[in-house]
């Protein structure tokens, strides 16, 4: 089923549980607006090439709409759907004052050189800078992007709007990003399982992890995991897998990868193949990468017992049906990968104040969002009788519906 289809399934049953009128549901399935645009670039060797750009605006009913922009081959309109979709729940269940967008480029990164990159988006910003702003749209990194990319955009727009840090998140330090927004999403990963341990009365040093992706997301919280001691027996990335049943060394494992560019031939571990992490023998497997990974071929064979979504839509409704059937918990993905776009408020905030915190003040706000947002997620599960994953999406779609029905309609 592709992420469009199983965004909407599950909002579809989260607005059936919370007995949503047709009209309102309606209104909020629509995204509120999709931009589809054409971004030719000269590339180094002279010859010109052409991308497609989206961004999908889907809800601002809370406030101004948020989320990342992902260069990535498979980026296509219905993906950028869903995720939109999925980022104006993900911060509603966060209660931050925003609502949900995405964008993405069809292109794959890898092919680009750095002046390609920088082109690309600037082009790409020249083409959306009127329909983003602070108040109204601000972009964050995703897959494939990252500080950098959110510095160029922000010189971009600034000729257009004047000097405005608040318009992207997630950028350099010297240009006004925040202290651990790099961390943010893999340490929020971190407080989430915490939270949902602490409920089984286990804690993160008792238990082994799998992680599948060992990106920006997956590395943090590998790291943050082996800090808490914790037993990381197996990671992988695109380029290989490695495990080890007595435990990874973590901060030895990042740095073979920074040297080598490669998970692959690390002394201190066994290769593996990547697609077997997702089904090794653990107690917490946490998929860090794309969407899907999880579907109705492998779920039956997942062996780990809690699974944390620190990828945005990584197990779709098949698998999520074999996986509770077995008894898997699901930490589903719009909670668990929060600390991201929660950090990324606070960022903004900083840049609107002109104050800058210190990085002990955002962790300590950030697990405060993460611990609330638990509970609050838990209370809906125990008012509604459902699972974590309808737990996290009528919190999320409550939030929104009693919104949009503040604002109201009248023309
Ligand atoms: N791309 C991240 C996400 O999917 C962060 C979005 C943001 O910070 O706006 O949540």
């Amino acid at each position: 089923m592709n992420a469009l289809s199983a965004t909407n399934r599950n909002f579809r049953q989260a607005a059936r549980i919370l007995g949503l009128d047709s009209k309102i549901e309606k209104s909020l399935l629509i995204p509120f607006r999709e931009i589809k645009v054409e971004c030719t670039i000269p590339k180094d060797d002279g010859t010109l090439a052409s991308y497609v750009g989206f961004r999908v605006q889907h809800d601002n009913a809370r406030g101004p709409m948020k989320g990342g922009i992902r260069y990535h081959p498979e980026v296509d309109p219905d993906e950028v759907n869903a995720l939109a979709q999925l980022m104006t729940w993900k911060t509603a269940v966060a209660d931050i004052p925003y609502g949900g967008a995405k964008g993405g480029i069809g292109c794959n990164p890898k092919d680009l050189s750095k002046s390609e990159l920088e082109r690309l988006t600037r082009v790409f910003t020249q083409k959306i800078h009127d329909l983003i702003g602070i108040h109204t749209d601000v972009p964050a990194p995703d897959m494939g992007t990252n500080a950098q990319t959110m510095a160029w955009i922000l010189d971009e727009y600034s000729k257009f709007h004047g000097h405005s840090p608040a318009i992207v998140t997630g950028k350099p330090i010297d240009l006004g990003g925040s202290l651990g927004r790099e961390a943010a999403t893999g340490r929020g990963v971190v407080y989430a399982t915490e939270a949902l341990l602490a409920e089984h009365g286990k804690s993160i040093k008792d238990l082994t992890f799998s992680i599948q992706g060992f990106g920006n997301v997956g590395s943090w919280a590998a790291m943050l995991i082996h800090e808490k001691g914790g037993k990381v027996v197996a990671v992988s990335d695109i380029t290989g897998a490695v495990k080890n049943p007595n435990g990874l060394d973590i901060p030895a494992l990042l740095q073979h990868k920074e040297k080598t560019g490669r998970l692959t031939d690390f002394e201190g571990g066994d290769a593996m193949d990547s697609d077997e992490v997702l089904v090794h023998e653990c107690d917490v497997l946490i998929p860090c990468a794309l969407g899907g990974v999880l579907n109705r071929e492998n779920a039956g064979n997942v062996r780990a017992k809690y699974i944390i979504e620190a990828a945005n839509h990584p197990t779709d409704p098949e698998a999520d049906e074999i996986l509770s059937k077995k008894g898997v918990i699901i930490l589903p993905d719009i909670y668990a990968n929060a600390g991201g776009v929660t950090v990324s408020y606070f960022e903004w905030v900083q840049n609107i104040q002109g104050f800058m915190w210190d990085e002990e003040k955002v962790n300590r706000e950030l697990k405060k969002y993460m611990t609330r947002a638990f509970h609050n997620l838990k209370n809906m599960c125990q008012s509604h009788d459902c699972n974590l994953r309808m737990g996290a999406f009528t919190l999320g779609v409550n939030r929104v519906a009693r919104a949009t029905l503040l604002r109201g309609w009248e023309a």
